[in-house]
Parts: structure tokens; C-alpha cells; sequence
């Protein structure tokens, strides 16, 4: 990198999918400590443009990037406008996802969905993380950063089975192991990747079957017997990055209200 570049001193994060729901309770609870934040977005950018506004008052710095995480161009530009703008790279938030856009019983789901869900679920994770991991290599081997650090969201889709949306479930159970390969293989380079594992949240993605949700809850579905909020999550990826886990590599965190707890 150029040295002409300007280095932000506070810590650099990349969210992506940043513009709504966990992604952006993810970029505000990390501006509420202080970091400067890569706000990614696929298509809505006003809902992105909240972000950086609820960023800003939280005491951050933020920057918008549009890209779409399924395609390897954006991906590189996503990388490249956070090093233009901000000089480093201290953390990637792999949390933007998408559900099928049709619920459909595994027996007639399309190829067309599982490509496409597989793509931005898994898939662009995947190969963000590999870019960024070699950026991460190289700025910490030069002492500009000193503590980098990855952060999956995956989902209780990776052990629960719903068989309308089969592709989902194989993306999240895939981003399990894609947190463990990682954990392994950057662990000599000083870089620890978390995965932090949401239960059912209250977002765009869930709008769909919030009838469902609510009645599931009221019949005591969780332990912790409320909707997860965004928030949850954003506070649970700001502890993470806050150093308080650096003996910990390939740790999984539910944040799921306990509904992953086997009961009788
Ligand atoms: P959401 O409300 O639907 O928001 C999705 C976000 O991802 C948006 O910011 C969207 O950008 C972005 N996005 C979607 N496709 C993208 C792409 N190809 N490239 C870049 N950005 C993209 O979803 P959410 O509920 O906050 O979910 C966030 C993550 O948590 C996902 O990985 C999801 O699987 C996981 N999760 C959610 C739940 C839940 O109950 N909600 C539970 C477990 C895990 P635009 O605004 O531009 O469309």
C-alpha cells in the first residue's frame, strides 16, 4: 500500500450486509466502542445511509461500499475502498445473507435457489475472508495492526433441519466448518475467527413467518421466551472484538436465547 494513504487510527471493521437488521446493529454496537466501519450494502442505500447516521451518533466513523458479496469484483472493491478510505484492516464481519426467496420443500427446490443462496451465504464469505485474511497478513507483519480478527454469523439453521429451506440450512452448516478451516489455518498468523450463531431474530429475513415465530415462542420454543433483537447479536460481535477471547480460535457463541440447548 502506498504510504500516501491516510492510516485511521481507531480500529477498521468491515461489515457486510450493514444496511439493515443484524448487519447494522453489528456496526453501531462496534461504532459505540470506537471503530471505524466499512458499511456494506447490496442494493438499499438509504437504509445504508441510516446506518452511517446511527454509526456517526454512536461515536463512530463510517464509510459506505456498495458491493454484492456473491460476485469476486465487488468482493476485491469492497477490500480496496476500506484500504483507500481508512489504511487498514482489523476485522471482517461475514454476517450478509439471505434466506431463499421462496420457501420451498426440499423435493422441488430449484438449483437456480441453491446456487444463488449457496453464492452469498457461503460461497462470497468464503472467498472475502481469503482476500481479507491476506490483506490482515500483510498489514500485521508491517505493525499497523496488531490483533486482527474474523467474525462469521452464521445460524441454528446449521444443526436445525427445516425442510423448506434446505439451501440455507447447507449454506450455515458449510459457514461451521468454513469458521473451524479458518480458525485453523490463521492461527499462526496471529488471526483468531469467531462464529457467532443467532437463534430467531427480529429482521426482514424473519418477516416472512413472524406468525409462525410468535405462536412457536409463546408455546415456550426458547428458554430466553422472547424474539432475539438485533442488538442481541451486535453486542455479542462487539465483545468479541474487543479482545475479551484471545485464547479462542473456532469458537462458535449462540446467540439464541438458549433454544440450541437439548430439553426433555
Ligand atoms: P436482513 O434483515 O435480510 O438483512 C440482510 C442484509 O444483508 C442487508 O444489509 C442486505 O443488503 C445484505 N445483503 C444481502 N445479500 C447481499 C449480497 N449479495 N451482498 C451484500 N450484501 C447483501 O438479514 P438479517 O436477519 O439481518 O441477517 C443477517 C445475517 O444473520 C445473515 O447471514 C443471516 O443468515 C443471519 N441470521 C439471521 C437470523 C434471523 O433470525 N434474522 C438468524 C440466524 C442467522 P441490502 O439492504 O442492500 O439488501
Amino acid at each position: 500500500m502506498s504510504e500516501a494513504i491516510k492510516r485511521e487510527s481507531r480500529r477498521v471493521a468491515v461489515v457486510t450486509g450493514a444496511s439493515r437488521g443484524i448487519g447494522r446493529a453489528i456496526a453501531v454496537a462496534l461504532a459505540g466502542q470506537g471503530w471505524a466501519v466499512a458499511i456494506n450494502y447490496q442494493s438499499n442505500a438509504t437504509a445504508a445511509a441510516d446506518t452511517l447516521a446511527q454509526v456517526q451518533a454512536a461515536g463512530g466513523t463510517g464509510l459506505l461500499v456498495q458491493a454484492d458479496i456473491a460476485g469476486a469484483a465487488d468482493r476485491e472493491r469492497l477490500l480496496r475502498e476500506t484500504l483507500a478510505g481508512f489504511g487498514r484492516l482489523d476485522l471482517l464481519v461475514n454476517n450478509a445473507g439471505m434466506a431463499p426467496r421462496q420457501r420451498v420443500d426440499m423435493l422441488q427446490m430449484s438449483e437456480a435457489s441453491y446456487d444463488e443462496v449457496m453464492a452469498v451465504n457461503l460461497k462470497g464469505p468464503f472467498f472475502l475472508t481469503q482476500a481479507a485474511a491476506g490483506i490482515m497478513i500483510k498489514l500485521r507483519a508491517a505493525g499497523t495492526i496488531d490483533n486482527p480478527m474474523i467474525v462469521n454469523i452464521g445460524s441454528m439453521s446449521a444443526y436445525t433441519s427445516s425442510t423448506n429451506r434446505a439451501e440455507y440450512c447447507l449454506s450455515k452448516a458449510g459457514m461451521g466448518m468454513m469458521t473451524a478451516l479458518y480458525a485453523d489455518r490463521l492461527a499462526e498468523y496471529g488471526i483468531n475467527v469467531y462464529e457467532v450463531r443467532p437463534g430467531i431474530v427480529d429482521t426482514d429475513m424473519t418477516g416472512a413467518a413472524r406468525s409462525k415465530y410468535d405462536k412457536r415462542i409463546a408455546e415456550g420454543l426458547i428458554p430466553i421466551s422472547r424474539w432475539g433483537q438485533p442488538e442481541d447479536v451486535g453486542r455479542a460481535v462487539a465483545a468479541i472484538a474487543a479482545g475479551a477471547l484471545p485464547y479462542s480460535t473456532g469458537e462458535v457463541i449462540n446467540v439464541d436465547g438458549g433454544i440450541h440447548l437439548q430439553r426433555l
